[in-house]
């Protein structure tokens, strides 16, 4: 093994940790450990759309682990010309009117989460620790500019130790918690209030309804159903389902939203004050029956699909406020810790993706070593967070306008949203890369 620069533990091992794994094994000389919350790595069962600016990023981290996507994603073949990737439709009402269809430079990649977190798993190099059963509590930091090791703390009581540490650690990221803290500490008055409320998670005023339909009985029913093909959006009044294929062709995901209008629109907003908290549980099992009420009166698509759901869950949508910083010292967050923002641009994995190749590659540069470390992950938070942010909103707008709660004419709608999430296909990461690699170059 080369000399070891740092060692870097990444808490979280979901789709943006594993990718922050798999970019950091082309560095032989940064030691990664990942340590996991749950028993095993493992993925929820509901579909996950990636849009090809993410699939790019990805396909950097080998021809092998990019095809072993490409074998899993649902319909699929990549193109960099205008395709249609998504159906808009009409559809609180008995007749359902075709909308318009979403043109993409490529097409959406659809996975079930698990086949998609699978791969990012069996990529894992050997010289990666990891460890389950591990629910970080806290972190304690020497103040810069010391380099002595961070220190983690587990719920089961064990600790360790580290230079570099990665929040891929989720929406409920004790990390960012211990973070703010961290920066809070030199605050006072409100400036320290504020950072301190960007700690927890907040209800966005989106409840999900999440299952996978089994596609031989929608076949059964109606053997040309729209969802057996393509991937549908059923646009109501505050209310809007979204239906595809995965797993190829043999379940169809199914997410169903209700938006409340007032707390939508305030979403991400300074001011959290006003702001309610979701009654109840933030994740929950329904029964057939309660996962279908919400969506009575909308077209016979959606009532073959409902025909068939025999359970599902129930998903309190939170997200995170816009963060001061997505770093502090040795520190820095990724992912839904950073910034989990509303699922409308099916583009809070892709955002984790990015996240976690942009960090491999500031720390992975010749000149990040221990003492630079703080300096790296400030370019990453630099180039990185404005970009996330302004796709959280983006994110919410497409919520508003799918909702119907935005005053834009029907006709108009299409090129709206076309407008507001072009992003995902017409531009690159590699941009902001280059940025980064020329501020890390003129500083070695
Ligand atoms: C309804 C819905 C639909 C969505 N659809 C899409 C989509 O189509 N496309 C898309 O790009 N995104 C989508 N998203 C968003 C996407 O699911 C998330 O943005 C993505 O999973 C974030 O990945 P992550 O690795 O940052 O966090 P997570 O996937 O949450 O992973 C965090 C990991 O950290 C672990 N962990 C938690 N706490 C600790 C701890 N204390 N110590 C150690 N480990 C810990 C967890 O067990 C987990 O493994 C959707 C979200 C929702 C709610």
């Amino acid at each position: 093994m080369a000399n070891v620069k740092f060692k870097i533990a990444i808490c979280g091992g979901g789709v943006g940790g594993l990718t922050l794994a798999v970019a950091l094994s082309k560095y032989p000389d940064i030691e990664v450990e990942v340590f996991e919350a749950a028993k095993c790595f493992t993925e929820i069962g509901a579909g996950v759309g990636i849009w090809p600016r993410a699939f790019k990023v990805l396909r950097k981290l080998g021809a092998d682990l990019e095809q072993a996507l490409l074998s899993r994603a649902t319909d699929y073949e990549w193109t960099e010309e205008f395709v249609p990737s998504m159906n808009y439709r009409k559809s609180d009402q008995s007749d359902g009117a075709e909308l318009f269809k979403l043109m993409t430079k490529g097409d959406l990649m659809r996975f079930h989460r698990a086949d998609f977190h699978g791969v990012l798993l069996s990529y894992l190099p050997k010289s990666c620790k990891t460890h389950s059963g591990k629910r970080l509590v806290s972190y304690t930091q020497p103040t810069l500019p010391s380099n002595s090791p961070i220190t983690l703390t587990f719920a089961d009581g064990t600790t360790a130790s580290c230079d570099v540490l990665v929040g891929a650690d989720g929406i409920k990221s004790p990390v960012r918690g211990c973070m703010m803290r961290e920066i809070a500490q030199n605050l006072s008055g409100e400036a320290a209030t504020a950072v301190l409320s960007c700690i927890d998670p907040i209800w966005s005023g989106t409840t999900a309804y999440r299952t996978l339909i089994c596609a031989d009985k929608l076949r059964a029913l109606q053997p040309n159903h729209r969802a057996l093909r393509e991937a549908t959006m059923y646009l109501g009044k505050d209310v809007f389902i979204l239906a595809y294929p995965i797993s190829q062709g043999r379940y169809i995901n199914f997410a169903g939203f209700i938006l409340c209008a007032d707390l939508v629109s305030t979403a991400y907003q300074e001011d959290t004050s006003h702001r309610r908290p979701f009654e109840g549980q933030w994740v929950g099992e329904l029964t057939a029956k309660e996962f279908t009420d919400p969506f009575e009166g909308f077209e016979e698509d959606v009532k073959l699909l409902l025909e068939c759901v025999e359970k599902g869950t129930l998903w309190a949508v939170h997200t995170v406020k816009h963060l001061p910083t997505h770093c502090y010292g040795r520190v820095a967050l990724l992912g839904d810790a950073a910034h989990a923002m509303m699922p409308f641009q099916g583009s809070g994995a892709g955002q984790s993706v990015e996240d976690a190749y942009f960090l491999a590659t500031v720390l992975g540069h010749p000149s990040t070593t221990l003492e630079t470390v703080p300096r790296a992950l400030a370019v990453y938070d630099k180039l990185r967070r404005p970009f996330s942010s302004d796709v959280a909103l983006r994110s919410k707008l497409n919520g508003q306008l799918c909702a119907l709660q935005e005053d834009v004419p029907l006709s108009k709608l299409g090129e709206t949203l076309t407008k507001n999430w072009e992003w995902a296909w017409l531009s690159e990461l590699d941009d902001t890369l280059e940025d980064a690699m020329k501020i890390l170059d003129s500083t070695s």
